[in-house]
């Protein structure tokens, strides 16, 4: 049997085989292929939706470029992935959970409004008491909450003496100051104002000091300011993305 029927009957095994069993015979079909995902090592000739910037997927894990970005950031900063740490995620993409839960040493806790999350509930209301999480990932959820103050005052509340709030969202590098415009409310008209029919505003350059009004210290990481041209494209990553990074102010 040649790789490539080797490789299609072992796509039907994929998601039932630890990564680490289902990593060497990968490595036969892509090994001379150009990007590799942070999250679970594979390599590809290119990821699935390679036109969409964005949107680019590991056909292994699922995970999209800013997972991908964001695993890269957590390796380099393991003391965030101490034992024992108490971590929150919002709106759980499975490819992060999973990965998270290979180290299988921390108390986690995932949360949504919609169902899917361990605990369902709602960010400007968390069922917690005050400082009970040492690391908190919340990617791609601020645009699309209405009360952002009253998200942010939960995020600092529940947010440990010492712990870290991970923040990302869209932002628009090409405003100065944050869209949002109450009469806004259709999903068509969403989705032309702020990108996404379900988002409620557009991030500026001044994310930063939004998000610090929190009662925050806010300090962005750019993949471009981190990593050199051969890093962004072997892991297809996004060069103006960043991970904002709360912490008590
Ligand atoms: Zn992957």
């Amino acid at each position: 049997m040649n790789n490539d029927r080797v490789m299609t009957r072992l796509r039907h095994l994929r998601g039932r085989l630890p990564v680490r069993v289902m990593r060497p015979f990968r490595q036969i079909r892509y090994r001379k292929t150009g990007v590799e995902c942070t999250m679970c090592g594979a390599r590809f000739a290119r990821f699935n939706g390679a036109t969409h910037p964005g949107n680019r997927t590991c056909d292994y894990c699922g995970g999209m470029e800013r997972h991908r970005y964001l695993w890269l950031w957590l390796q380099a900063r393991r003391e965030l992935l101490a034992p024992g740490a108490r971590i929150l995620h919002f709106a759980p993409e499975l490819p992060l959970a999973k990965q998270l839960h290979t180290l299988g040493r921390f108390r986690y806790v995932s949360v949504d409004l919609q169902p899917g999350a361990e605990i369902r509930a709602d960010i400007t209301r968390l069922p917690f008491r005050d400082g009970s999480f040492d690391l908190i990932i919340c990617s791609h959820v601020m645009e699309h909450i209405d009360d952002e103050a009253a998200a942010l005052h939960n995020l600092r509340r529940v947010l440990a003496p010492g712990g870290r709030t991970i923040v990302m969202v869209p932002v628009d590098d090409t405003r100065a100051t944050t869209y949002e415009d109450a009469r806004i409310v259709s999903p068509d008209d969403r989705t032309v104002a702020y990108w996404q029919h379900d988002h409620v505003r557009l991030y500026g350059r001044d994310i930063s000091q939004r998000l610090a009004a929190g009662g925050f210290d806010v300090s962005p990481f750019r993949t471009e300011d981190l990593y050199d041209a051969a890093v962004i494209d072997r892991h297809q990553l996004s060069a103006t993305e960043q991970i904002f990074v709360l912490s008590e102010a």
